[in-house]
């Protein structure tokens, strides 16, 4: 049977959702709009760092500003209050997408880096000090990793890295041996951003867990593509982009237990997240106003809220046997090509990316080539230097995939990369 005939949905009629898709590349991106030279189809592979919006996405958002922009939660008159009800309600659609137990675990935030920041200063500023530690792994996203070594050398607490092994796991034995009666928190990513490893987040749940520590599950790239559950990860914190899973930029989401977001203080101060202000003292609104201060991003919350619904009429789980079809054939197609070292456990054990690098040709040149031919992928160290280091490269590429992808642009992507190997040999 054909990949295509595998497909568990009609990817061409998602397909019609995206305009986007359709676009012809190869123009002057400094003059945009004008299409002389824009003669290849685009290949968009680049969507772990950023997915496409659907229609009914847009649609959302525009109709959030054409018939009941306002702002929320203050105001009396009838905009403000519509506005109030769809923005507190994409807080419930949030709750429900991912098993929390209501809205008050569900903060919004800018994204996935800000809900990580929001946890390092209320939670690490006052629970970390001097004798704690805190356990990374050696694959964490910058938007972790950076985080928790600053907040380490604010508070005095050490920062600790489990190893990953060669074939791009993580290592359990040495997870087991870092995680201790001194771990406060273990920040650790779920599906990594540049190995496509799927990290046993309920297992080290239980490890930390038997310590009296908390797990913050980074989990950026398994919310947009797979069924993911707090309870079933047992996780503490968990955090989101709404960018990455057919949402706008500017939203992204935190889940906290409930009894630790009462527990911490607020991360920033002003207006919304107030109950009742004196000259000399303040005190907080219930959760989770209390962590979100100021005017918040109402158009992108409810854009969120279209894109949940949007993805969970595809359903889930067909998403995640999508990607994983097309990244094993990636995977294999790419490995049958030869001088292709690819990072990471095997195709049929990995989230929807390949990240690879082509022996003789660094990865920004690739990327350049692969663009003439309309292929969109990322080039650079995918804000994970440190697991670049221990990879022993400066630089890799990554081509990610979605449920709009095809098996033909998987082609498209493994023809650009033969060229650019020919090219460079
Ligand atoms: N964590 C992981 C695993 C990611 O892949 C990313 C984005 O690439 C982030 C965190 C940060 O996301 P954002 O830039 O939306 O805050």
């Amino acid at each position: 049977m054909g990949v295509q005939e595998q497909y568990p949905f009609d990817v061409e009629a998602i397909r019609d959702d995206f305009p986007i898709l359709e676009r012809l590349v190869g123009g002057d991106p400094t003059s945009p709009g004008e299409d002389e030279g824009d003669d290849v189809d685009l290949v968009y592979l680049d969507n772990a760092a950023t997915s496409h919006t659907p229609d009914p996405v847009v649609d959302a958002i525009s109709d959030y500003y054409r018939s009941y922009n306002s702002n929320v939660h203050r105001g009396i008159h009838q905009l403000s209050q519509e506005a109030s009800v769809a923005y507190e309600e994409a807080h419930d659609v949030v709750a429900d997408f991912i098993g929390a137990n209501g809205r008050e675990e569900v903060i919004f935030t800018k994204n996935t880096t800000e809900a990580m920041n929001l946890v390092a200063y209320a939670w690490g500023l006052a629970e970390l000090g001097p004798g704690d530690n805190v356990v990374l792994t050696q694959m964490e996203h910058h938007a972790s990793l950076v985080t928790w070594q600053q907040i380490g050398k604010k508070t005095g607490a050490e920062v600790r890295f489990i190893e990953v092994t060669d074939d791009g796991r993580l290592d359990m034995a040495d997870a087991e041996a870092k995680i201790d009666g001194d771990t406060e928190m273990v920040s650790a990513v779920h599906v990594s951003n540049t190995l496509g490893t799927v990290n046993p987040i309920r297992e080290l749940a239980e490890l930390v867990h038997d310590h009296d520590g908390l797990i913050f599950a980074d989990a950026a790239q398994s919310v947009p593509n797979r069924p993911v559950d707090v309870a079933d990860l047992d996780a503490d914190f968990l955090a989101f982009s709404g960018h990455k899973m057919c949402g706008p930029t500017g939203i992204g989401a935190l889940y906290g237990r409930r009894e630790l977001l009462e527990s911490m203080g607020p991360y920033l101060y002003g207006g919304e997240m107030i109950r009742k202000v004196t000259f000399e003292e303040s005190t907080w609104e219930d959760l989770p106003w209390k962590f979100e201060a100021g005017t918040p991003s109402i158009a992108q919350g409810i854009g969120l809220a279209a894109a949940i619904e949007y993805l969970e009429d595809v359903g889930m789980e067909r998403i995640e046997e999508h990607e994983s079809l097309l990244a094993e054939y990636a995977y294999d197609r790419l490995t049958d090509l030869g001088g292709v070292e690819i990072y990471g456990p095997p195709g049929d054990e990995r989230g929807g990316l390949v990240a690879f690098n082509v022996d003789g040709v660094h990865a920004h040149d690739l990327s350049s080539v692969l663009n003439d031919y309309g292929v969109a992928i990322r080039a650079g160290d995918h804000c994970t230097q440190p697991l670049h280091d221990e990879l022993g490269v400066a630089a890799s590429v990554r081509a990610s995939f979605y449920l709009y992808n095809t098996v033909e642009e998987v082609d498209a992507l493994v023809d650009a990369v033969r060229e650019a190997r020919d090219l460079f040999a």
